[in-house]
């Protein structure tokens, strides 16, 4: 596949920075160059596919919350398989097929759900085959960003081994940093004093070193489902607390004999126990926090235009655009319970028209009308400001919206149904639904429809 780059002449090319080469930088890169854009894409690590590429290493802080600790970018444990189908989470374009050389398979994961290792071959494919490679800037870590003047930005950069941190004007910058670096910890009452040990999962690896450990979990995501699993099959004892979890006695999960699950946690002791909300207690060795994370942008100098609070990162309009900085500052990946890829793909389709001047946006006024409406919204539905960013079923409307508003085709309605149909599947068979399905009729009207993308 070749790189299209219509620039029309009645388009504006701009000069875009993009930060980060994950899933969102690549495919913002390349709507932006095919709208016309000269793009540089900063990169702090050696390759792309951002969180996709697996690092055994773990951080020196197991909680990582240490600020001088050295960033291991990966939060994959070794066992990781997605947690969407492969049909619905690729790019529309470009399928996330099974790769076939000359009729026979490579020796790649086949399967409907893959390993990381999959997903990263697949981010390295779509790199290559659209040359966007050549628009990276390896191993060079965007520390500051900057509003200069009326619609100039400063990107200042640091190359690994460079002698100094460069400075560049850019025409507008796309943040593409990805949010699961920066862990979230619960807060546990008299946890100073308790003495055992606390990993966040974003050090979680291999379920080896619980061997035979009491440990207790506390999350209630895809990852701590699975962590949790896996652990149980090493340690001594499997406690797992959540927010989700009623305040009633504790109770075996079904199909273990070492994993119970508790209500919330009341307080850590010096006597390394453990008492949960019940009444309950139990002496623990670890507390493995599956906990989720921060949005952290340490490189963004807004003037305080643009804030994080209880992990809702406004104003921004639709979540991309910040309106008082529109549209030379935008954000690509920030929703969250979303088909990642296809949304990423989506914003940046509309980003690189508002940038070239194809596509319009409302007013300042309107766009900040429009997100206040939107959290008062949210406030009335009782809705906490930490899910501000959760679309979950919104995302539908969204992405039509999104597609209208940038002039492209919207969601497929396989696409929309097959999201529907695994929630389902996920919510009520959580330890299978990775190997057991009964949508094939949706998969055979997807492959039918991926031909036209493929080869
Ligand atoms: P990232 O992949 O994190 O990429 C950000 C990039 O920015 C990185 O390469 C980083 O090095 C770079 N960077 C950061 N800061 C700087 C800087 N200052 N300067 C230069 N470069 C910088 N999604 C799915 O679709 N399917 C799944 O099955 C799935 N499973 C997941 C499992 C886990 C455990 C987690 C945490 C997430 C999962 N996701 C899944 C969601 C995942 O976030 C998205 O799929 C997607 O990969 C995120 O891409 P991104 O580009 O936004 O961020």
């Amino acid at each position: 596949m070749s790189p299209l780059i219509p620039c029309s002449s009645n388009l504006t090319s701009r000069k875009v920075a993009v930060i980060g080469a994950g899933a969102a930088g690549l495919v913002a890169s390349r709507e932006l160059r095919r709208e016309g854009h000269e793009v540089v894409v900063f990169e702090r690590r050696d390759r792309v596919g951002g969180l996709w590429v697996y690092d055994p290493n773990v951080e020196s802080d197991p909680l990582g919350i240490d600020p001088s600790r050295s960033i291991v970018h990966s939060s994959l444990y070794d066992s990781l398989r997605t947690n969407l189908p492969r049909e619905i989470m690729g790019f529309r374009d470009y399928p996330f097929v099974v790769v076939k050389e000359d009729g026979i398979k490579k020796q790649r994961d086949p399967r409907r759900y893959p390993g990381h290792k999959e997903v990263l071959n697949y981010l390295e494919g779509f790199a290559n085959d659209f040359q966007l490679i050549e628009l990276v800037r390896f191993e060079t870590e965007v520390v500051r960003v900057e509003l200069v003047e009326e619609g100039k930005w400063v990107v200042k950069s640091r190359r690994r081994g460079g002698a100094d941190d460069v400075d560049e004007v850019f025409d507008a910058v796309v943040v593409c940093s990805g949010h699961y670096t920066e862990p979230n910890i619960a807060e546990i009452p008299g946890i100073d004093a308790w003495p055992g040990k606390q990993i966040h999962s974003r050090n979680y690896r291999v379920p080896e070193p619980f061997r035979n450990q009491v440990v207790l979990l506390i999350g209630n995501s895809s990852s701590a489902a699975d962590i949790s699993r896996e652990v149980a099959r090493v340690a001594k004892e499997v406690h797992v607390v959540s927010r989700s979890i009623t305040n009633g006695l504790p109770t075996k999960k079904l199909g273990y004999d070492n994993m119970w699950l508790h209500s919330m946690i009341e307080s850590a002791h010096e006597d390394g126990t453990v008492v949960f909300q019940d009444g309950s207690s139990v002496l623990v060795d670890v507390i493995l926090h599956c906990t989720g994370y921060k949005y952290y942008f340490p490189f963004l100098e807004t003037n305080n235009i643009v804030t994080i609070d209880d992990n809702c990162v406004g104003p921004l309009y639709k979540h991309v655009f910040p309106p008082l900085l529109a549209p030379g500052l935008s954000f690509i990946g920030i929703p969250w319970k979303i088909l990642p890829f296809p949304i990423f793909e989506l914003n940046s389709k509309w980003v690189a028209g508002v940038l070239s001047g194809r596509v319009s946006l409302p007013s300042q006024e309107k766009m900040t009308a429009e997100v206040e409406a939107f959290y008062l919204k949210l406030e009335a539905a009782g809705v906490p400001t930490r899910h501000t960013h959760l679309m979950g079923d919104n995302q539908y409307e969204y992405s039509d919206w999104v597609a209208a508003e940038c002039g492209c085709l919207p969601w497929e309605e396989w696409r929309k149904q097959m999201a529907k149909e695994y929630v389902k599947k996920f919510t009520s068979q959580p330890e299978t639904y990775r190997d057991e399905w009964e949508d094939q009729n949706l998969i055979l009207i997807a492959q039918e429809d991926f031909h036209q993308y493929l080869p």
